[in-house]
């Protein structure tokens, strides 16, 4: 079975050839081969290794001055007489994510980038084992509607989501045998969204408003990119999720609560409406959801992801989130309730104002103060279609740079 990784050399993208590494493959465990890779520009040199390492059919970079780049790194590459298709710019993210070999696309591209790409692989039926939650936000509505008409799976890498999967995954059957969504078959009581509450858990807001980027980069317990770091940090991570989950698992935002819970042990559960709670426990290590993506509906044996003790475990603790404290929360959960397009201006919003706090053109509260007055603006749209998500992004985003500019 082939794969394509767009993001190849982000967090996920590395996390996800690891485990494809043949060294690092469990006895037993099928071979998947790489066909395609994408990454942006940043880290060429790790993308030219992978390539060395992987052989995929093809390659996607964003402008030419990149391929020229990488061909040169290449040189002794095509020398020997591999062969590695090299494309540009938003055609060759679509090329990759439509490849006719692949079956699983991993969409690991950080934020709205990848909504486009998505839509493309899912009309030609691909399986998505979705990373990129901001294509869940800002479109989920017509992910779900073209995923249904092509028969295409989405399967969550977000380990949240990951956990109320595995959680969901009888109940999810026995309704698509029934011919219901997960909310009509009457089962589910809740989702329960647990999140570490981030680098600034216990802070006060005054701290908060003078938070250096340095302070919010320090996550707990995940290592990840730059911009999903800050999002942990302002809770609009966790908003997000509830989006994702809302669109994922077909389920009101009102049925999803957010629990904290520091250690990150519990990634997730669910409440029936018996009272039982079914959750999925692990180690902080995102192996474990990618794994569990690349292979459904198999499970396999890894030899990669780090295995939890219980017997070591100390606590485990959970506790309401802080809304005043956290607003990007707030504002993410009632956008959840909405299904219009307030959630895609939310989520271009906020790239502009994480971009800009990382930057240093703005303070650590400011990026909730911008999104709010971004949204306060927009004027939504229901069930919104491609063309209307577009308009959204672009508005939201010349509306939020005339705000951080200020
Ligand atoms: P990252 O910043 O580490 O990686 C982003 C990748 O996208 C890089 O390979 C980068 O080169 C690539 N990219 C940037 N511009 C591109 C372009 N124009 N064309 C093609 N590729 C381009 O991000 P990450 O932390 O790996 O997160 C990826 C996605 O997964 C995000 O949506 C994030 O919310 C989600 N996610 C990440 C984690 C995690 O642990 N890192 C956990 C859950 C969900
Ligand atoms: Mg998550």
């Amino acid at each position: 079975m082939a794969i394509s990784i767009l993001g190849s050399t982000g967090s996920i993208g590395r996390q996800t050839l690891d485990i494809l590494q043949s060294e690092h493959l469990a006895p037993g465990a099928p071979v998947l081969k790489v066909a395609a890779l994408a990454a942006g520009a940043s880290n060429l040199d790790l993308l030219s290794q992978q390539i060395v390492q992987f052989e995929p059919e093809l390659v996607a970079v964003p402008s030419d001055s990149d391929r020229e780049s990488l061909r040169a790194s290449l040189a002794d590459y095509f020398k020997s007489g591999k062969k590695t298709e090299i494309l540009v710019g938003e055609e060759g993210l679509i090329a990759c994510a439509t490849h006719p070999a692949v079956k699983t696309v991993v969409t690991a591209v950080v934020g709205f980038l990848g909504v486009k790409p998505t839509l493309e692989a899912i009309k030609t039926g691909k399986t998505i084992a979705l990373a990129n939650k901001e294509t869940m936000v800002a479109a989920g509505h017509l992910v779900n509607e073209l995923a249904a008409k092509h028969g295409s799976k989405i399967v969550p890498v977000d380990s949240e989501h990951s956990a109320i999967y595995q959680s969901l995954e009888a109940s999810i059957l026995k309704a698509q045998a029934a011919g219901k969504s997960l909310e009509q078959a009457g089962e589910v009581e809740k989702l329960l969204l647990t999140g570490s509450g981030g680098p600034f858990r216990t802070w006060s807001e005054e701290a908060m408003a003078r938070a250096t980027v340095s302070d919010a980069l320090k996550h707990p317990n995940w290592s990840m990119g730059a911009k999903i770091t800050i999002d942990s940090a302002t809770l609009m991570n966790k908003g997000l999720e509830v989006i994702e989950a809302r669109w994922l698992f077909s389920i009101p935002a009102h049925k999803i609560e957010v629990v904290i819970h520091p250690q990150s042990i519990l990634h997730s559960a669910v409440e029936f409406v018996d009272g039982s709670i079914v959750g999925q426990l692990g180690l902080p290590d995102m192996r474990l959801p990618i794994h569990f993506a690349l292979y459904h509906p198999q499970r396999v044996p890894s030899a990669r992801v780090p295995r939890l003790s219980l017997s070591e475990l100390k606590d485990l603790t959970f506790e309401k989130p802080s809304f005043s404290r956290f607003p990007c929360l707030a504002m993410a959960q009632e956008v959840a309730a909405t299904d219009d397009s307030s959630a895609c201006v939310l989520n271009a919003a906020n790239e502009i104002a994480v971009d800009s706090f990382l930057k240093g053109t703005i303070t650590f509260t400011d990026i909730a103060r911008t999104i709010e007055r971004t949204l306060s603006a927009h004027k939504p749209i229901k069930a919104p279609q491609l063309g209307d998500i577009l308009e959204a992004d672009r508005w939201a985003r010349e509306k939020s740079v005339s705000l951080v500019a200020v």
